[in-house]
């Protein structure tokens, strides 16, 4: 039974994906990402863009803070702080992000969701609308959630540890029978570095209240909107840590997906 609404959800994103004809972004807006997935791979935790700056190029997106001190999201041009202990607050304008990814979201496609959906075929789902697999994707679900595990990093201190070292002592979390709203983004596989290859996507309860980095789950119903890009902004570290980081070393698919909860 689940499986045939899965596939039930599969197919209705099949027939939306037939009808559409791609249309190439007529609005000019663009993807900002501060750093690289890479870099913080590798330990780069030091913040070198404040929010009130990030905001200033979107108003959707995701990334972490200073010393990894907690998760972030930003939905509706508000930067939020998910931290430690699983509280979502309003992160403060002056505060640094070592790395975030950023877009003034205006999706093309909307679809409704009214059928419970796993995270491996709701990802297929996507993908199959994702007729431009090589662009950069911005992806937002608002529903009902049956159930959802999230994490939260944790402040770190000089000398940082890698990410990989860092995520074993991640905080986890596990909501059911929720509602909130998971977005995010898909980069496509070529991006393994720059960012997650696939879906990196945070997690905010519709009350604001708590929150993290999206680990597993499953929709009940809901929206779901994408936006697509074809406009880059890479704002690089000039930082004495950002030059010296081995930044091959960090950006293997495998060892990001491990790090990312994949
Ligand atoms: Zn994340």
């Amino acid at each position: 039974m689940h499986q045939d609404r899965e596939l039930t959800f599969v197919s209705a994103v099949a027939s939306h994906h037939q009808k559409r004809q791609f249309t190439p972004d007529e609005h000019a807006h663009e993807y900002y990402q501060t750093s690289l997935l890479s870099a913080v791979m590798q330990g780069v935790y030091d913040g070198t863009v404040s929010i009130d700056e990030l905001l200033k190029h979107g108003d959707f997106g995701l990334g972490t803070f200073n010393a990894l001190d907690g998760e972030m999201i930003l939905l509706d041009g508000i930067a939020y702080r998910l931290d430690g202990d699983g509280k979502a607050t309003i992160a403060q304008g002056k505060a640094l992000t070592p790395y975030a990814a950023v877009i003034n979201f205006a999706p093309t496609v909307s679809l409704a969701l009214d059928a419970s959906v796993g995270k491996q075929a709701f990802e297929n789902g996507l993908d199959s609308i994702a007729e431009a697999r090589n662009l950069f994707y911005a992806v937002r679900f608002t529903g009902q959630i049956k159930h959802i595990k999230y994490r939260n990093v944790l402040r770190q201190e000089r000398p940082y540890k890698p990410l990989l070292e860092v995520v074993k002592t991640q905080a986890e979390f596990e909501l059911s029978e929720t509602d909130g709203t998971i977005l995010g983004f898909r980069c496509p596989d070529y991006a393994v570095g720059i960012g997650v290859p696939g879906y990196h996507l945070h997690f905010i309860s519709s009350d604001r209240s708590t929150g993290g980095h999206v680990l597993d789950y499953t929709l009940t119903s809901g929206q779901i909107e994408i936006d697509h890009t074809s406009s880059l902004h890479l704002e690089l570290p000039e930082t004495r840590d950002f030059s010296d980081a081995n930044l091959s070393a960090g950006a293997s698919a495998d060892s990001i997906r491990k790090a990312e909860g994949d």
